[in-house]
Formats: structure tokens, C-alpha cells, sequence
């Protein structure tokens, strides 16, 4: 910010598109990443006159369990119903939603920022369907309808937060958790997951709300935090000039310009004259039915984060990516569960393999490299058969590529450490006697010239030799 003297206030809706094979009132396939336009259609979803909705259960149960997920209070009573308005994205001139009677209400879900935890309020989880995609063109506008109607929930905070950084952070615990209790892939390069940001600017110590900017339609982290990251900065200057913004507006994002853009005034409940959508019943959800969830709930990202610290004692950073994702934290407790060591796990996982899969854009389920095998490799280290240099490089690299088993390559390639005792102290020998500089350098204090020493010894033997007794040898030898 600015200057230490104001405080931003963050609140985020967050749009994700629910997991279910067919949309949220009619059976078309919700699979619309790089479809050809408009062949996931209906008359349903086209809108045409009267065709009748019906509600997609499982787009319901899955909504329940993101609720229960974010310790939201799960009404037993929930309505459908129209918000109108007029756009070529919504054949129906209407979409679906819930408004003032929603499926869920009050929860929360924690954050962790630089190591501080910290509850940001959700006000409420509902149902409601997707407009179709617009393309502008020179002579006109293209319309796709195959996401029209697909089934999203949207999730309202309360403005809890006030950093660009704790709203990334929600954001990606969000992401996190969505996916956990299988609610949505929230997979945003496939547009199945959009934030809208409300920010506004006080003095610090007020704590009045005042008129907010609402960025609409942000589809990646980095946008999100950039683009809050802008409007402070933006509404923050308009208090230091005295004149602060007067009304709500709407604006806009461009990641090339790093701007946001006015759009229009904001938007409220009355524009929409929303009614009881007729064609459609209430929605009721039984306390057993919740209880039976609530039974098939996981374990969620941030009880995982906190034991894979304080259990297993793997450090924030790593413990924050390794429970970012039920794919690549079942692979790590995989691997935990049958190498004993979490920590040697959480550095081949989140590092090495996660820079693997990276490099060749890659997914976790397509690693050639089993739990199983990474687990012996582990094993293998902290028996001394190999040196962890060599487990990091060569082996990995081969196991990466082949799915070959780490014993296998080990032998085939003779990369076994070298820890017997008399051959360390004929190389040492060898080393110190081939480099008299060094060994003055150390004599005068030179602290260096000892980590030279090592260095060649280890390059001697390709890196093979154990460098832990290396170091010991050497530091022996020196000292006469
Ligand atoms: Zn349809
Ligand atoms: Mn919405």
C-alpha cells in the first residue's frame, strides 16, 4: 500500500464449475474445454419456450460436501431462482441461481499466511448455471453454448481479508479444497474457476465499509493478486488526494496493461428483479443425508498441511504445495508410507519429481516413477548404499524417463557409494598429496581449501564416495 495510513478490505466471490458429467438442468455433456461450439445443446440450455429444467442431484451432493468442507451450515430448505437479465451469453434472457434462500450459509476456511493462521468468513455457497462464451470478431460476435448451463456453485466470502497475499492465499486454499472432497477440478486454465474481488480503502482504525470496486471475471492467481494489488494502490492515491470513491463500480482486468478498467456502476439485487424460479421445486437436504457426507469427507488440505508439519516435520513451503492437490498428496504419503522418512519424501516430491513434471508438463498420474520405487530409492540412501547426489541425479533421472526400479540402475551402472573405510583414506591421501596449495591455504586458516579438498575427492570418484566420511578423513588428516 501507499502508506501505512489506510487499510484495504477484500471480500471474493468465487465461481467453480461443480464436477458432474451432465449439466446442472438438462442431461448435455458439461465437458466444453476445446469442444467444437455448440454441440453440448439442448433446448434446455438453449432456453427455448417451454422446455422444462430438472436438477442434477449429483450437482447437488457435491455442493453439499464443498459446504461441509467449509464448515458451512447446510439448509435444509434451498430454492431456485431467476436472476434476469439480457445478454446473447443467456438464451434464456434469466440464469438459474438462488438467492436469498441459498444451500449453505456461515462457514469459514483457514489460511496461512507468512506462517500466520487465520479464518476468513464465507457467507454463503449456492447453485446456479453458466451463461454460454462470447468471441468478438471484426464483423460480429461468436456464440458457443456449450457452457451454458453447466452447473457452478458461487462461494461468497465475507470481507475478511486485506492483503493481495491472503486473498491468493484463500484463493488457492479454496482450489485446494474444492478438489479434495472431489466438488470441482477447479482446473482455471480450463475456465472452471473465476474470482470476482470487491475492494474498497479505509483509514486504518475505521472500521466502516466504504465504496468498493468489484474486478470481475479474474481467472488465474497471479491476475487475482495483481489486479488487487493494482486497486489499492489506485484507491489508495484517491484518499490522499481527499477524495475518495463515491460510489460502487464495476471494472475490469488486463493482464498485458496490468490495469484495471471501469466497466459500468455496480450492479444490485433490484436490477435483476429476481423471482422463485417456477419450473423447478425446492431443494430439500435431510440431516441424514448431510450426516452420511459429512462420513465420506476426507482429509482437508489444511489438516493435512498441519501434520504433514507438525507430524512429520516437513517445512511450510513444502507442506503448502504437497496438500495443494489429492493427486500429489496420496502420491506423498504413498511414498512416506513405505520409505519411514517424511522428510527425504517431501524433498523428492515437491521438488524433485514436482520439477520433472514440470519441465515436461507433465500430471502426477503420468509419472513413471511409482511411490514404491521413489520409497526405495529413499531406502536406499539412508542405508549408505548410495550417495544422495548420485539418488538425486543419475538414478532419478533414469527412473524418471524408463520407470526403471533404482536397484536396477544402481547395479547395472555401478553408481554404489563408496564407504569403505581404507580405499576413503588412500583417496584422501591421494588428494591431499596431489594438491599442496590447498593444504597451506587450510594451514593459514583458509577454511575454503578444505571444501576444495572434498570436492576433488568426491570428483574423483564420480561423486560415489561417501562424503560424510570423506569429510571426517580429511578433517583427521589435517589436523596432524
Ligand atoms: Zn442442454
Ligand atoms: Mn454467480
Amino acid at each position: 500500500m501507499a502508506n501505512d495510513r489506510y487499510e484495504a478490505v477484500i471480500g471474493l466471490e468465487i465461481h467453480a464449475q461443480i464436477r458432474t458429467d451432465s449439466k446442472m438442468f438438462c442431461p448435455c455433456s458439461s465437458d466444453s474445454f476445446n469442444k467444437e461450439p455448440n454441440i453440448n445443446t439442448c433446448p434446455v440450455c438453449m432456453g427455448f419456450p417451454g422446455q422444462l429444467p430438472v436438477i442434477n442431484e449429483e450437482a447437488v451432493r457435491r455442493g453439499v460436501k464443498a459446504s461441509l468442507a467449509l464448515h458451512c451450515e447446510v439448509q435444509g430448505f434451498s430454492k431456485f431462482d431467476r436472476k434476469n437479465y439480457f445478454y446473447p451469453d443467456l438464451p434464456k434472457g434469466f440464469q438459474i441461481s438462488q438467492y436469498d434462500q441459498p444451500l449453505a450459509l456461515n462457514g469459514w476456511l483457514e489460511v496461512e499466511v507468512n506462517g500466520e493462521k487465520k479464518k476468513v468468513r464465507i457467507h454463503r455457497l449456492h447453485l446456479e448455471d453458466d451463461a454460454g462464451k462470447l468471441t468478438h470478431i471484426q464483423n460480429g460476435t461468436l456464440c458457443d453454448y456449450n457452457r451454458s448451463g453447466i452447473a457452478l456453485m458461487e462461494i461468497v466470502s465475507e470481507p475478511d481479508m486485506h492483503t493481495a497475499a491472503e486473498a491468493g492465499a484463500y484463493a488457492r486454499a479454496m482450489q485446494a479444497t474444492l478438489r479434495f472432497v472431489g466438488a470441482s477440478d477447479a482446473d482455471m486454465e480450463k475456465g472452471m474457476m473465476r474470482f470476482d474481488a470487491s475492494v474498497s480503502i479505509r483509514p486504518k482504525g475505521d472500521d466502516k465499509l466504504y465504496p468498493r470496486a468489484e474486478i470481475k471475471n479474474l481467472n488465474s492467481f497471479r491476475s487475482l493478486e495483481s489486479a488487487i494489488g493494482y486497486e489499492i494502490e489506485r484507491q489508495s492515491a484517491l484518499w490522499e488526494e481527499g477524495k475518495p470513491m463515491e460510489k460502487e463500480i464495476t471494472v475490469g482486468w488486463t493482464d498485458d496493461k496490468g490495469k484495471t478498467y471501469f466497466l459500468r456502476d455496480k450492479e444490485g439485487a433490484d436490477d435483476y428483479r429476481y423471482f422463485p424460479e417456477p419450473d423447478l421445486p425446492p431443494v430439500k437436504v435431510t440431516a441424514d443425508f448431510i450426516d452420511q457426507l459429512k462420513k465420506e469427507l476426507p482429509e482437508l488440505p489444511t489438516e493435512k498441511r498441519v501434520r504433514y508439519m507438525e507430524e512429520f516435520g516437513v517445512s511450510q513451503a513444502e507442506a503448502i504445495l504437497l496438500s495443494s492437490d489429492p493427486a500429489l498428496a496420496s502420491y506423498f504419503d504413498a511414498v512416506v508410507g513405505e520409505s519411514g522418512d517424511p522428510k527425504k519424501s517431501a524433498t523428492f516430491v515437491s521438488t524433485i519429481l514436482m520439477a520433472h513434471l514440470k519441465k515436461n508438463g507433465m500430471e502426477i498420474a503420468e509419472s513413471k516413477v511409482q511411490p514404491s520405487a521413489l520409497a526405495s530409492l529413499i531406502k536406499m540412501v539412508n542405508d549408505g548404499k548410495i550417495s544422495m547426489n548420485i539418488a538425486k541425479g543419475e538414478v532419478f533421472e533414469e527412473m524418471f524417463e524408463k520407470g526403471a526400479d533404482p536397484e536396477n540402475i544402481v547395479r547395472e551402472k555401478g553408481l554404489e557409494q563408496v564407504s569403505d573405510a581404507s580405499e576413503l583414506e588412500k583417496l584422501c591421501q591421494q588428494v591431499i598429496d596431489e594438491n599442496s596449495q590447498s593444504l597451506e591455504d587450510y594451514k593459514k586458516g583458509k577454511e575454503q581449501a578444505f571444501f576444495f579438498l572434498v570436492g576433488q575427492a568426491m570428483k574423483k570418484t564420480k561423486g560415489q564416495a561417501n562424503a560424510q566420511m570423506v569429510t571426517d578423513i580429511l578433517r583427521k588428516a589435517l589436523k596432524k
